[in-house]
């Protein structure tokens, strides 16, 4: 009997430095397959679904470029409606002798898949594999139990004792698809939330302008590192609210697996022999350790990561005034930096890293309201929205992950002067609203 691989892939929609084709490809047939859901958001002040229309046209412009490098190999990503149990206990009952390959990835709800589904078929049926991280899970340094908890020992202790995985080679060539194809799997195309042909969104002042995609994700590269050369001056940069090329803009192109962090640093590799490595080019690596530290950290806490009291167990004193909530997600807090981010973040998709801080901050220490709604409300909007990091950050802001400095209140006012000095970034958005 032919043996058919089924992967799951609710993200890693890449050729490149992909461990999953690699080792699915050596069965007779392979069928990609993306378990589409997205279920409203639980207990929120307003009727919203997890995954908004900014992350929905960046996802349908990912699987429309995976499609097209799929069809030199004769090959296509199928979508299924539903949950990834569902959908994947469905094809592996209907396609005899399957066996099916997931992504390993580090929160809760994706690791309870893995262990459901190899509860119900085994471990010889169920694969999983790490496609998203940057150094071997195996490593002792990332083993849940004995990694540190406080990112400055962690960054130390990879530092001393890790290197990052190189990339595996892109496939030459992919098994065919299986004759029958169950029924149920459609094209991208042809889920409309999908299909990036669907969405009204305009927004020309969006400072992300690109699209989805891996071939989006290397011109990215390319120009960030070799034309542009904005890696060298990344260090003193990366604060900036204005442009386009302050920061890397590369986590949506991560968070959803157009690029994987080992062709993100075999780049800034070829870039430092070429123009020499300096502080810059070293912070691009460390802020991919903050990554890194908030998967592990994801592993280690699974399910407290989105306890209200967090992975410190720790009381907070907060509210659930939705009117105050609502006011901060529309941009109409009544302070101009929060609202000029505010803004930004609801009718681009994006907001820059301190802009995220300063905002989360203000919703946590200043209003007191239940930091998991702003959690829900940047999952929602953020194109980059990637679980590990989204919680842990605000775990992190709202004083109840592992800062050893305990509570960093970003004050709103001070923020503004340092980082917005002459008003440019406040006038752009509010304006915007008028
Ligand atoms: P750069 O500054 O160019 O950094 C390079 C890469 O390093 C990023 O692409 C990212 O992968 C990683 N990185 C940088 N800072 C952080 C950080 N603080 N935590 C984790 N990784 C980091 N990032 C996400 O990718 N998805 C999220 O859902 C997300 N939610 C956040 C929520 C809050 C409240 C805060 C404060 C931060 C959040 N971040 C999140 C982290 C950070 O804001 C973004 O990674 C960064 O702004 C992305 O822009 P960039 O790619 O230009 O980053």
């Amino acid at each position: 009997m032919l043996k058919t691989a089924i992967v799951c892939l609710t993200q890693h929609w890449r050729i490149e430095d992909h461990p999953l084709l690699i080792d699915a490809g050596q069965l007779d047939r392979l069928l990609l397959v993306f378990p589409y859901d997205n279920p409203l958001i639980p207990d929120f002040p307003i009727e919203i679904r997890r995954k908004g229309s900014f992350r929905l046209k960046f996802i349908g412009e990912c699987l429309r470029n995976f499609d097209h490098s799929l069809q030199s190999f004769n090959q296509q990503i199928w979508v299924a409606s539903g949950t990834t149990i569902d959908v994947m206990s469905r094809l592996l009952r209907e396609i005899p002798g399957s066996v099916a390959w997931l992504s390993d990835e580090p929160t809760w709800e994706k690791q309870l898949d893995c262990q459901h589904l190899t509860n119900l078929f085994g471990r010889i049926r169920i694969h999983t594999l790490d496609a998203g991280s940057m150094f071997q899970p195996e490593s002792e340094v990332l083993n849940p139990t004995n990694c540190p908890e406080v990112f400055t020992s962690f960054r130390k202790s990879v530092e001393a004792q890790l290197q990052p995985k190189i990339p595996v080679q892109a496939p030459k060539a992919l098994p065919p698809m299986p004759d029958n194809i169950p029924e149920g799997l459609f094209c991208w195309f042809e889920i409309p939330e999908l299909n990036p042909q669907n969405t009204l969104l305009t927004e020309s002042k969006s400072t992300f302008p690109w699209k989805g995609g891996e071939t989006e994700a290397h011109k990215r590269l390319s120009y960030y590192f070799f034309e542009s050369k904005s890696a060298l001056q990344y260090k003193e940069t990366r604060n900036g609210l204005l442009g386009s090329d302050f920061s890397t803009r590369f986590s949506p192109f991560l968070a959803h697996g157009a690029l994987s962090p080992s062709i993100i640093l075999k780049k800034l590799k070829e870039f430092e022999s070429m123009e020499g490595a300096n502080a810059s080019t070293y912070w691009i690596y460390f802020e991919l350790l903050w990554r890194e530290y908030f998967r592990v950290i994801a592993r280690k806490h699974g399910p407290a990561l989105f306890y209200q009291k967090g992975i410190q167990n720790k009381n907070l004193e907060l509210c659930h005034d939705a009117l105050v909530f609502l006011q901060w997600c529309n941009g109409e807090s009544g302070h101009p930096f929060i609202d000029a981010c505010m803004t930004e973040l609801k009718h681009t998709g994006w907001l820059s890293n301190r802009g995220r801080q300063v905002v989360a901050s203000y919703l946590v220490h200043y209003k007191r309201i239940d930091w998991r709604w702003g959690a829900w409300w940047f999952e929602h909007l953020l194109i980059d929205y990637d679980p590990a990091s989204n919680w842990g950050n605000w775990q992190y802001v709202a004083g109840i992950g592992q800062d050893p400095r305990g509570t960093r209140v970003f004050n709103p006012d001070r923020q503004a002067a340092m980082y917005d000095p002459d008003g440019r970034y406040q006038s752009l958005w509010l304006k915007n609203k008028r």
